[in-house]
């Protein structure tokens, strides 16, 4: 992914920083348009995984929605110009101010995940003399089988409505008159590989659509939430993750009802493999049974492996960067050192990876934590009084 010319760039700017390859982020939505086209389906971005102005610019271009789950983000998407009606706000805890907001902003649909935010939403949208078009988040009991903390579509997850609650809902809603049901949404995790867990999903969303055709409610959208996973450990050879199989599995197993459309809300999937946390080696420390390569960017700049055990891979580019030259390093790749790589915060679980495989690696050595184009940058923070990490471009270095 990286030239030459672009780590001796790197070695030039003060780290750690994110660095975002924006050819990345375009051949990648490049190909997420085309399949996801094929069978028109409608796909919005989740600004959650990263909601740099930059980026944001670049996928609205490609005439996508956004998928939001605050009022910041939804106040973010109007203001990148997303158009309100490709706006959809989800999340388990919608302040009343960020329903207002949305309300205000005419968004396309709430997302809606109890039967109290229903009545909230109504007599907020009462006190507006405005229609609320909301979709029920229904609990689908789904296993993503990914990392619990990262999994949310199961009966023990705070997310959505459960299946035993529906009758209840649907009679509800027929006394909200300021709600308009205009959709059902699913979202049942993050980080899933296996795509027979999507295929789960389609067949109980199958069962749930007889459920609501059974009643005579007709139902105009289906939104199938996101969670379509990315490569992290060999992000060369999968730098695009495989929409085409994805939308297909969809299309095969998803049984639409006349004039159904079909959401989708992606965010890893779309900026993971584009974004890089560059980094720089402060000291090499020797432990008892390990050497230590202590990183000038920690748990502050990308938490996902303090948070949730993620594994980003790690690569000392100085190096890749002398055997480009030809001239091997003193331990070459082949040779790899074991080093556990740490960040500087005074945190046991500060830790990007235990015995990684690394070419001797000495102080002021650059390096790369590759796949952190997602829930990287959004999720940094100013812990121990760091400060906020940056942002480069590639079209700006
Ligand atoms: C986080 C989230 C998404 C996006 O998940 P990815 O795994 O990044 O694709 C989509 N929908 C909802 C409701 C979410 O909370």
């Amino acid at each position: 992914m990286f030239n030459k010319e672009t780590i001796n760039k790197f070695k030039t700017i003060p780290t750690p920083f994110y660095y975002y390859d924006l050819e990345v982020l375009k051949q990648t939505l490049q190909k997420l348009k085309e399949e996801s086209d094929k069978y028109g389906f409608i796909v919005h971005y989740a600004l959650k995984a990263n909601a740099n102005n930059a980026i944001l610019e670049i996928i609205k271009s490609y005439n996508i929605g956004a998928d939001c789950v605050s009022g910041n983000e939804v106040k973010k998407a109007v203001e990148c110009n997303f158009k309100p009606e490709h706006i959809v706000f989800a999340g388990v805890g919608k302040s009343d101010a960020e329903i207002n907001y949305a309300l205000d902003n005419d968004i396309f649909c709430f997302n809606c995940e109890s039967l109290q935010e229903l009545e909230v939403i109504n007599e907020l949208a009462v006190s507006k003399n405005k229609n609320a078009s909301i979709a029920l988040r229904i609990n689908p009991n789904v296993n993503a089988n990914t990392h619990k903390y990262i999994t949310t579509g199961l009966e023990e997850n705070k997310f959505g409505i459960n299946i035993w609650e529906l009758e209840t809902v649907v009679n509800t809603l027929k006394g909200l008159k300021n709600l308009q049901l205009i959709g059902l949404h699913f979202h049942i995790g993050s980080q899933i590989m296996d795509l027979g867990s999507f295929k789960s999903l389609c067949l109980r969303v199958n069962e749930i659509q007889n459920w609501f055709a059974s009643r005579n409610i007709t139902i105009e959208n289906i939104n199938v939430g996101g969670g379509l996973g990315v490569n992290y450990h060999e992000p060369d050879a999968n730098l695009i993750t495989d929409f085409a199989a994805y939308f297909k599995l969809f299309n095969d197993f998803l049984e639409l009802r006349p004039k159904q459309k079909i959401h989708f809300e992606l965010g890893r999937a779309i900026t993971a493999q584009c974004g890089t946390l560059i980094s720089k080696v402060l000291y090499i420390k020797k432990g008892v049974n390990t050497n230590f390569v202590i990183l000038d960017a920690g748990m502050t700049e990308l938490m996902r492996p303090a948070l949730y055990q993620a594994y980003h891979k790690i690569e000392n580019l100085t190096s890749a960067c002398s055997s480009m030259k030809n001239i091997s390093a003193p331990f070459g790749e082949g040779n790899g050192l074991k080093y556990d790589v740490v960040g500087p915060i005074c945190e046991s679980s500060d830790c990007f990876g235990k015995a990684v495989s690394l070419p001797e690696t000495i102080r002021g050595d650059i390096f790369a934590l590759r796949t952190a184009g997602a829930y990287g940058e959004v999720m940094s923070s100013a812990y121990n009084l760091r400060d906020r990490v940056k942002a480069v471009y590639s079209d700006k270095i």
